[in-house]
């Protein structure tokens, strides 16, 4: 297996800024082939196939819809549980076998899990033609031209080429999201504002995988987001795996709090959310802008993992039970009718039958509104998969149900509450179940489902007032009160 260093744009500038400069200035490239894009894992992830799309089509590629139908398929992988690796390595699977039918075709496997995973990736999936680490979508189209170059040399043996963060400094080799040139317009949009993760919980991959914290010039965030609001987006998210940290290490420092601000000047922004924030950084300077700035919702996702401050400790979390209730007082007193979501995760190492107790009663005081919920999954390379005390698979899976049980009731009963209240609902477009409905998200991110008006059709990007008639587990749904001007 061969490794290689980054190059083109990312070398000796900002990485990605040729690239910007060749979309601005070029006409785009003669048909080269197509392509399909399989996405597993987070929100940046889907924000990095964006970007990886665009490119391809910049270098002359056109999407298509299936994979099957594709001259290069290119996943974009998750390493952050099992789960989805599994997934991958049975896609291989099937994509190994169309290959037979259609040798011409280049497979990449990019994202995290290229990252954590390459040498198992080389090993047990040879039909690979290409390994690429997150951060290079500005490169992925010469790297497959280096691909079929290479298929035209006889005699090389096939290896997957091999294209890893690993050699580059912190920040070097990132690659800056294109601004809203050339980006099919969208009501949201996700907008990454800084990468990596300096936390090193013990059981995760990203600090592994996506490197060192590194953020995005104010600036440049705020042109782009001023692009995609001419362009008719009207609510953002914030990305970052701490986006809370935002602003650490800018020459000019501008903090998480103060970018919200900016943000929430730009006319035509009607919402602004973030994900994911830490507690450990969650200040009150960004409590005061969640609570001031009109476009900021009320909506804050505060991942808790455990309730217990042994194992927040030997999970490197960097807060305790109390502090992290604390926060989440000050938040619900500043910030009145504010939805809190969050992550708890069973089953790490050394959990116990109380400590998973102290965790199920946390949940009864605090109800979320909704929780992310799953199973501890040891990843490689990660302290916690080397920890004695791993918890059996059966014992993990019963108390994620239990948990799941308690707080689907919670969930379930918070979204019932509203009943009879009125929500701003963003209408992203018909109701796929009902064509006599259309569905959008309340400002505190409750899926709604809204009765059409009578004649007067609704429309995608319109804000409406809904009196909310029915309320269950996965959201609500409601009659249009009054509609905006
Ligand atoms: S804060 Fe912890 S869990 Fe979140 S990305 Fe960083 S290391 Fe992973």
């Amino acid at each position: 297996m061969q490794y290689t260093v980054p190059r083109g744009p990312a070398r000796g500038g900002r990485a990605g800024e040729g690239a910007q400069i060749a979309l601005e200035s070029e006409t785009m490239e003669t048909q080269r082939g197509t392509f399909h894009i399989l996405t597993w894992g987070c929100q940046m992830n889907e924000d990095d196939s964006e970007q990886m799309a665009l490119f391809m089509e910049q270098a002359g590629y056109q999407m298509v819809g299936a994979a099957c139908d594709a001259d290069v398929v290119l996943l974009n992988t998750c390493s952050v549980r099992r789960k989805p690796e599994d997934k991958v390595y049975s896609k291989l699977g099937e994509l190994a076998e169309a290959k037979r039918f259609h040798p011409h075709m280049v497979i990449a496997v990019c994202g995290c899990m290229a990252e954590a995973e390459a040498e198992e990736i080389g090993r047990r999936a040879p039909s690979v033609d290409l390994i690429v680490g997150p951060g290079r979508a500005s490169e992925i189209p010469s790297y497959i031209e280096d691909v079929l170059a290479n298929r035209q040399r006889p005699g090389l043996p096939h290896r997957p080429a091999v294209h890893l963060d690993r050699s580059a400094a912190p920040g070097e080799g990132a690659t800056v999201p294109l601004r809203a040139v050339g980006r099919p317009v969208k009501l949201r949009a996700y907008v990454p504002v800084m990468y990596g993760c300096d936390r090193y919980c013990t059981f995760c991959i990203v600090p592994l995988t996506r490197g060192k914290e590194r953020s995005r010039p104010a600036d440049e965030i705020v042109r782009e987001i001023r692009s995609l609001a001419l362009a008719g987006t009207r609510e953002v998210t914030l990305l970052g795996q701490t986006v809370n940290s935002y602003g650490r290490g800018l020459p000019e420092r501008t903090s998480f709090a103060q970018l919200l601000r900016m943000i929430g000047d730009i006319p035509g922004i009607e919402r602004i959310r973030f994900t994911s924030p830490h507690p450990r950084g969650f200040t009150e300077d960004v409590i005061a802008a969640i609570a001031e700035v009109p476009a900021v919702c009320e909506h804050v996702h505060l991942p808790l993992q455990a309730a217990d401050d042994a194992l927040l400790r030997r999970m490197r979390r960097g807060y305790t039970v109390e502090r992290y209730w604390n926060l989440l007082c000050r938040l619900r007193e500043a910030v009145p009718g504010v939805a809190v979501t969050t992550d708890i995760m069973l089953g790490f190492p050394g959990e116990t039958d109380a400590q998973f107790e102290a965790t199920m009663e946390f949940v009864r005081r605090a109800r979320f509104d909704a929780a992310f919920m799953f199973a501890y999954s040891p990843r490689r390379g990660t302290p916690a998969a080397e920890m004695e005390g791993q918890v059996p698979h059966r014992i993990k899976i019963e108390r994620l149900n239990a948990l799941i049980a308690l707080q689907n009731g919670i969930s379930e009963e918070i979204n019932r509450s509203l009943v009879g209240t009125v929500q701003e609902v963003l209408v992203e477009g018909r109701s796929s179940r009902n064509d006599r409905r259309v569905t959008g998200h309340t400002r505190t991110f409750k899926t709604t489902h809204v009765e059409m008006d009578g004649p007067n059709a609704i429309r995608a990007g319109e804000l409406v007032s809904v009196r909310v008639t029915e309320g269950g587990l996965t959201g609500l749904v409601g009659v249009p009160e009054r509609r905006e001007a």
